[in-house]
């Protein structure tokens, strides 16, 4: 079941830049960053409430995000939703007919489980599920 919103995804070019602007001129709480070398990703964490939001900067050439930005430039990248389970999510979703781009979860930032469905499915809009 869908619980909350969890976090929203921004892919950036340069991300200690935009962690200056995040964190020195908006004034949100910094959390750190990750490295997930196996998704060719660098992430910087916003917390603001319990909403985070993920800077995402493409560390390799093949990354998603690398071929995000190189089509449609920086921007908002994806919205994350927390579920309790996000198999059982993604089972009942394909069920009813949603196109999915992980048919199980893979690992994402802070230890999560992540999945995505497919913006075809969801009017353009690339919506992830998580769980701790
Ligand atoms: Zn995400």
């Amino acid at each position: 079941m869908i619980k909350k919103n969890d976090h929203i995804g921004i892919a950036v070019k340069d991300l200690d830049a935009q962690v200056v602007f995040y964190r020195d001129i908006l004034g949100l709480e910094f959390h750190g960053y990750e490295e997930l070398p196996d998704r060719g990703l660098k992430v910087g964490i916003f917390i603001v409430n319990d909403i985070r939001i993920e800077l995402l900067q493409s560390i390799s050439s093949d990354s998603a995000i690398g071929q995000f930005i190189e089509k449609k430039g920086e921007g908002i990248h994806h919205i994350a939703f927390y579920s309790d389970s996000v198999q059982a999510e993604l089972d009942r979703l394909k069920a009813a007919g949603v196109k999915l781009i992980d048919e199980t979860p893979k690992p994402g930032a802070e230890g999560m489980k992540i999945a995505f469905l497919h913006p075809k499915s969801t009017f353009r809009v690339l919506l992830e599920l998580c769980q701790k």
